[in-house]
């Protein structure tokens, strides 16, 4: 029996777990896919907002400029990559002036610090590139960049090593209330208990809700497309740029990833299936289509690769966070701005749970830093020599767009949460995420999981499932 089941190993889920193992050991994560951060956590834009979009007193607003606030140290701690590049939000016509004045006097409520509302010139002098019909802009100097998908591999990794467990291919499928623990069953029959629940399951957490006979709200997914840029076109720009918001969102940006990419998008279009990840002609022509209205000067032909991110939409204009059962937490629809939100939510469901009788009493044993070392092409030329001196493994480059090392791959392979699959590799190292994007490295990576997991090269996947690679040999 564990104290406290979180469903979801997304950034919520994970964070949520390590601030529980604060406090509590007897923590299980259940992951339904083969991976942690597999949902809107490994693709979104990566901002850390502000917090001057979200409607005042909201817990949007709230939580945002809280989260934000805390994810600087957060990250230090989590050895995750951050940069305070800052964000503008620029405008047009006069009547985008007028919105500007709306969002600074909101951001203003929301306690935002900093913020200045500056011309087209002034807005040029920071981005060279910014097209010249831009005539205003809202400036936010707390804006920053993370890398998502780190931020939660790393939260759950941090959670693990202080005592957390996570099961992946573990969907929930059923939850029985027993009175003083729930009973939580797998799609494949597996069993659980678990005297405490957190439903942090994204696009589905609608559908864990009703689970347990709560059909308060619903959830819609939101699908976003984007386009990322080779380094090299790096100059283009290194602040986030939005523009004024409609409806349907902040609408797309530009931005400069904490890797040094470019990031252009995200479209926002609501889709009957939520784990359509697809990505479309007519979605990418209209990111290219107003991506032109910052830019006149964007090189197309240096895009390395295109995803989609499913957003999380609930129906309450608001994320929902709420206790709809004795034992039990939503975190659901936890859209944007959740990932900069989410140490904040994570601190307000745990203080739920310590509210409904889960151990408040701080660990003396909790380790707040994540457990590995720093990149190899981050450390001096000292260190290298002496890291190879130990362990020659850290001498062989396998990603030679990314110089990602043989050491690296096998640590990713021991460290918490173990990769299991190239993706996994991927996502923890970078090897396959440069120019080439895997071309070249990929057969290495395969061989170092095989070689590592003790199985046969045919057996190595993508992502899990069946995303093989190869069927058997040629001449065989
Ligand atoms: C396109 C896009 C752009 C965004 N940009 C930003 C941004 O710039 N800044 C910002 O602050 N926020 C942004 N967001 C929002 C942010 O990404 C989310 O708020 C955040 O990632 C939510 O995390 P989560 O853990 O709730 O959800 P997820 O990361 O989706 O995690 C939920 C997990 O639950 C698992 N799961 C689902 N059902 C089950 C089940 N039955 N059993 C077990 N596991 C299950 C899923 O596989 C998934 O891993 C963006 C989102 C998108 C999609």
């Amino acid at each position: 029996m564990y104290k406290i089941a979180v469903i979801g190993g997304g950034v919520i889920g994970g964070m949520v777990a390590r601030q529980l193992t604060k406090y509590e050991k007897s923590v299980l994560i259940l992951e339904k896919e083969g991976d942690v951060a597999m949902g809107q956590s490994k693709a979104n834009s990566g901002i850390v907002h502000g917090g001057y979009d979200p409607k005042p007193n909201s817990l949007k607003a709230i939580l945002n400029v809280k989260g934000s606030k805390m994810m600087e140290n957060l990250c230090k701690d989590l050895k995750v990559k951050y940069r305070k590049n800052g964000t503008m939000v620029v405008g047009f016509t006069e009547e985008d002036v007028t919105q500007l004045k709306v969002l600074k006097e909101r951001g203003d409520l929301n306690g935002v610090e900093g913020l200045e509302i500056i011309s087209g010139e002034e807005a040029r002098l920071k981005e060279p590139n910014l097209d010249e019909t831009v005539s205003c802009a809202l400036y936010v100097p707390s804006g920053a960049i993370v890398c998502p998908y780190e931020l939660t591999i790393h939260s759950i990794g941090n959670a693990m090593d202080n005592g957390a467990e996570l099961k992946l291919n573990f969907q929930v499928d059923k939850i029985e209330n027993k009175g003083k623990y729930f009973l939580i069953t797998s799609s494949k029959g597996d069993v659980v208990e678990a005297e405490y629940i957190v439903n942090a399951a994204g696009i589905h957490s609608d559908e864990i809700a009703h689970l347990i006979g709560d059909r308060s709200f619903n959830i819609t997914g939101r699908r976003g497309e984007y386009f990322l840029l080779d380094k090299e076109t790096g100059d283009l720009v290194d602040m986030t740029i939005f523009r004024v918001p409609t409806k349907m969102g902040k609408g797309v940006l530009a931005t400069k990833t904490v890797d040094g990419n470019i990031l252009l998008g995200p479209t926002s279009e609501d889709i009957e299936d939520k784990e359509n990840k697809e990505t479309s002609a007519q979605g990418l022509g209209l990111v290219r289509e107003r991506e032109r209205e910052f830019f006149k000067n964007i090189p197309w032909d240096k895009v390395i690769t295109q995803f989609t991110g499913v957003r999380a939409h609930g129906d309450q204009g608001d994320f929902i966070i709420n206790s709809p059962m004795e034992r039990f937490v939503n975190a659901a629809g936890i859209e944007s701005p959740g990932l900069s939100s989410a140490p904040a939510i994570a601190e307000m469901v745990v203080e739920m749970l310590m509210d409904m009788g889960v151990n408040s009493e701080a660990r003396a044993d909790f380790d707040p830093i994540k457990k590995g070392g720093t990149n190899f092409k981050d450390l001096s030329m000292e260190e290298k020599n002496a890291l190879i001196q130990e362990d020659d493994t850290y001498g062989r480059v396998i990603c030679r767009c990314e110089e990602v090392t043989e050491g690296e791959i096998r640590r990713a392979l021991r460290e918490n949460p173990p990769a299991r699959d190239v993706d996994g590799i991927k996502r923890r190292t970078r090897s396959g995420m440069g120019r080439c994007q895997g071309g070249f490295c990929m057969p290495n990576v395969a061989e170092i999981i095989a070689d590592e997991l003790g199985i046969s090269y045919d057996e190595v996947t993508k992502m899990g499932g069946n995303s093989k690679y190869t069927f058997g040999r040629i001449k065989g």
